[in-house]
């Protein structure tokens, strides 16, 4: 098996730290240990700060094209190792190996975008109302960054916050998911092996409360970006908030699907049963909350239906499954009782709704019917193989119903009508909405949310934006 020694990465070298602490890897498909994952002392988090201080020094002197050059080494090291990659992203995460290369692939386009794009980093010369002066406006990167993300996305995380901070000409020390950490190694090693100097990227791993709270606590970070739930992003925010550090919050999401009657509708469910169950639904853009227009609810369900029921649960690296395992058993109950709750408040499970085989974190596809917008689960992010559907009679009624939430990430529609496209893309609430496809996001494209999905973004300009502040200068030719 190809799964790699787990070690962090501080000041330039791979280490298992100094405090001997270590916690088990374990593959959800089987639940066997994969590896031993190090935790780092107060003493290896400081020796990661300094030398990210050290690091941001060096790496923001770099012209963009070296810092370029180095992004690229490490895209073609990373095409290389591309099938290792993919199979230990599928082992310690457990999505099929298929959606495990897509994602690797995703990652690489993300190092390579940033790096070119890093080469476009413009400022712009003010007119002055004063003859003679200049005003100048330059962008340069924030300062040493902090990253902290979820387990779900192993690679584009973290690549995210990597590529975008590196191509922005800043240093980072982020902390991978302990659930999923060979990814970000193998991340790291590649930038590494392409010739990135030390403590422009530091790796760290440990009790994650402890270890945001000693890091933030530090004056040498600039900007914190976080990728996960609500909850730990306001505590994220409060504790940055102490050294006013800048933040992006890529946060949780409850995305409505609105189905309108005009709607292909085979289409469409080809669209959602695909985007649903994706990665066993635990992606934040995920459609979970199904919305159909009355006169085709029972066409849509019927078929949806025969689409769940086609889905092949296993584990991932076998190439009949077409869905894997959750990300570990503590989801399996979660996913128990939100269909309970469900259930009880008067929808009707019409496909799955069990566990899946064991040993693993295996739970059915499951499809439900008439769920009422106060269970539970049309409330809090379900972020696992569960679709709750409804019917709806009027686009105004959808639309306040779509939008009652807290949560403003991701929305989808599914119209043929150009009116009603128009008028979601005006009304909704949401950082991204898609209209007759899942399709919501590329390297180019700014991903983020609004409301309590977080802010800022992530992928396109704005995606380096989030890495670089403004100086402004004036000078008067003598
Ligand atoms: P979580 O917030 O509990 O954990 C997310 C990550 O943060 C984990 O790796 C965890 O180790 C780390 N973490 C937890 N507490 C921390 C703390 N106090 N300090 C530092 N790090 C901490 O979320 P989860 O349930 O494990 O992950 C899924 C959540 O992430 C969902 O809400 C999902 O929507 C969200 N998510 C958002 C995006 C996005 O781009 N908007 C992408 C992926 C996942």
């Amino acid at each position: 098996m190809s799964y790699p020694q787990l070690q962090m990465l501080i000041a330039g070298e791979w280490t298992n730290g100094t405090s001997g602490v270590t916690e088990n890897v374990i593959c959800p498909a089987d639940g066997t240990v994969l590896g031993e994952l190090p935790h780092a002392s107060k003493e290896d988090l400081d020796d990661a700060l300094n030398s990210s201080l050290e690091g941001f020094n060096k790496w923001r002197s770099e012209t963009p094209l070296n810092r370029q050059s180095i992004l690229e080494k490490a895209a073609k090291i990373l095409e290389r190792e591309f099938d290792k990659n993919s199979e230990n992203l599928t082992r310690e995460m457990g999505k099929p190996l298929a959606e495990a290369k897509i994602e690797m692939q995703v990652a690489i386009d993300l190092l390579r975008w940033y790096g070119e794009e890093g080469k476009r980093v413009y400022g712009r010369i003010i007119p002055s109302r004063i003859p003679n002066m200049e005003h100048e406006a330059r962008k340069v990167p924030v300062g040493p960054v902090l990253a902290f993300v979820a387990w779900n996305f192993p690679a584009t995380n973290v690549m995210r916050k990597v590529a975008g901070a590196l191509a922005a000409g800043c240093s980072i020390t982020i902390k991978p998911s302990e659930e999923t950490p060979a990814t970000a190694i193998a991340i790291g090693k590649a930038l590494m092996e392409a010739g990135l100097p030390a403590g422009v990227l530091n790796i760290v791993f440990g009790v994650p409360s402890e270890v945001s709270e000693h890091l933030l606590s530090s004056p040498i970070p600039r900007k914190l970006s976080f990728t996960g739930s609500v909850p730990v992003g306001i505590h994220l925010q409060k504790l940055a908030a102490q050294n006013l550090i800048r933040c992006t919050m890529e946060l949780g999401g409850h995305s409505p699907v609105m189905i309108f009657k005009d709607a292909d509708i085979e289409a469409a469910v080809k669209h959602c049963a695909a985007g649903k169950f994706r990665n066993a639904g635990q992606v934040c853009i995920s459609p979970t909350r199904f919305f159909i227009e009355e006169p085709v609810y029972d066409e849509f369900i019927k078929s949806f239906k025969s689409h769940v029921e086609a889905i092949n649960v296993g584990d991932g690296l076998d190439s009949k499954s077409t869905m894997g395992p959750l990300v570990a058993d503590r989801r399996l109950e979660v996913m128990e009782d939100f269909i309970s709750d469900a259930v009880s408040s008067g929808g009707e499970v019409i496909s799955g709704g069990g566990r899946g085989q064991s040993p693993g974190s295996f739970f059915e596809p499951t499809l439900i019917r008439d769920v009422p917008d106060t269970a539970k689960i049309m409330i809090e992010e379900p972020f696992g193989p569960v679709a709750p559907s409804a019917s709806f009679s009027s686009i105004d009624e959808i639309i306040e119903r779509a939008n009652s939430l807290p949560f403003g990430l991701a929305s989808y529609a599914f119209t043929s009508n150009p009116r009603t496209s128009q008028i979601l893309k005006s009304e909704i609430e949401s950082g991204m909405l898609a209209i007759n496809s899942m399709h919501i996001h590329s390297v180019e494209t700014p991903f983020g949310g609004l409301k309590h999905s977080g802010y800022g973004y992530e992928g396109s300009i704005e995606g380096l934006e989030a890495f670089l502040v403004t100086k402004y200068s004036s000078e008067i030719y003598t």
